[in-house]
């Protein structure tokens, strides 16, 4: 998470009507040099001025797509900025209005802990026969992440893709065989746990690295035992939802089917009726019959939406903790206020820019993604490779600060 100065406080006080207003006035002066991104999961006054709403990847999907584009104001967390960074050109600006609208998720795998898991990984399993370590790591991953995992041979994935990119990272490996290509999954441990089992693996094959203790807490054995290595993160939100709210759920409404987001827990996806990402819930949703019934594990907000949409339908979330991702919620009309009365008197503040060398791999590790999921060829890296050289200054642990000069080499 990024430092976000308190912006003025007569944004905090101002109406709601003034705000809305205001907003809608700088977004028709500004036209097409600008275009708002809204993620599922934001607050609906905020997605009244989204140009799109939908998942991280397709929203910096659809900001590449539009190249006149001069600013992209993204409202959603600084993980899915830095991706549209990423994929769009360099004349366009990415906003973020608040930044500090992290992801936990994304912040529990940092890339020195990646490399010293790189490291014990590769060397407890020197002498095995045939032995590759293929890394993974879920979209809600740091630029800093993506890139190592471009660098080192891997692809990014979302929770729509993730079983063909994890069979493309395995080979020929089968379940039940003895591990020779190994897969390193960041940072969902959910994720990769509920999409390897689907895939057939036993929940023995997996091991969970704790990036907190020693080691991650494995012995080489179990390294060494293990098919997939799931690094031991998780979303606050959906890690809310537990098996008990399922139970409780079909006990208090009869014929209620469960639907949930991949980043649940193990023990929830088991017990609901259908798992899958945000766009699978939405569709789900929107072509099931009128009179159906539906408890949904994911965010609050875009459960709400669902069942405003849908009046014919029954649409509840899954438990009445509180489900929302609060780091998200950080982006409000206030924040966007703030961001647009500096653009419109030409001040581009709040912009995330991914330097040169993690915007090369990342790059390489999300077409990688794209090459899989198309099923076309996987394109090798483009000319020129990027040397990398670290900067004077001593290594940080701060992600945001891993500032790399880039050389043509
Ligand atoms: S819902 Fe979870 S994964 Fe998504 S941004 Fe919030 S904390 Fe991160």
């Amino acid at each position: 998470m990024q430092w976000q100065q308190p912006i003025p406080k007569h944004y905090l006080q101002m109406p709601k009507k003034e705000l809305m207003e205001r907003i809608a006035q700088h977004k028709a002066a500004l036209g097409r040099r600008l275009v708002i991104l809204g993620h599922h999961y934001q607050q609906d006054d905020v997605v009244a001025f989204a140009d799109f709403v939908g998942d991280s990847f397709q929203l910096s999907r659809q900001a590449a797509q539009l190249t006149e584009t001069e600013f992209v104001i993204f409202c959603g967390v600084h993980f899915m900025a830095e991706s549209a960074d990423v994929l769009t050109s360099p004349h366009q600006k990415v906003i973020l209005p608040d930044l500090g609208a992290g992801c936990s998720m994304a912040d529990m795998a940092q890339p020195e802990d990646i490399y010293d898991a790189w490291e014990v990984i590769n060397d407890a399993c020197r002498e095995v026969e045939g032995f590759e370590l293929i890394p993974i790591t879920y979209v809600n991953s740091s630029a800093a992440v993506k890139s190592f995992v471009g660098e080192n041979g891997g692809a990014v994935c979302t929770s729509s893709n993730c079983e063909k990119i994890l069979r493309w990272a395995l080979g020929d490996q089968k379940p039940g065989e003895a591990p020779r290509r190994k897969i390193i999954f960041f940072p969902d441990q959910h994720l990769g746990r509920n999409t390897a089992y689907r895939m057939g693996f036993d929940l023995k094959t997996m091991a969970t690295w704790d990036y907190r203790a020693s080691r991650g807490g494995l012995t080489d054995q179990q390294i060494r035992g293990a098919n997939f290595i799931l690094w031991k993160g998780h979303c606050s939100v959906h890690q809310l939802f537990r098996p008990e709210h399922v139970d409780d759920i079909r006990r208090r409404v009869p014929d209620i089917q469960v639907i949930v987001h991949p980043e649940c827990r193990w023990e929830v996806v088991q017990k609901a009726d259908q798992v899958g990402s945000t766009e699978f819930i939405g569709r789900t949703i929107r072509e099931a019959p009128a009179g159906s019934k539906w408890a949904v594990g994911t965010e609050v907000h875009m459960v709400n939406r669902l069942a405003k949409a849908h009046p014919d339908k029954q649409v509840v979330i899954l438990s009445d903790c509180q489900c929302l991702c609060t780091t998200m919620y950080r982006i409000d009309p206030p924040h966007l206020l703030h961001v647009l009365d500096q653009l419109v008197e030409g001040r581009v503040i709040n912009q995330i820019s991914v330097n040169d060398y993690d915007r090369y791999w990342s790059r390489v590790s999300l077409q990688r993604m794209l090459d899989i999921t198309s099923g076309g060829p996987v394109a090798p890296p483009p000319e020129p490779i990027p040397v990398r050289q670290r900067a004077s200054n001593a290594l940080s642990t701060d992600a945001s600060a891993h500032r790399l000069a880039v050389v043509a080499g």
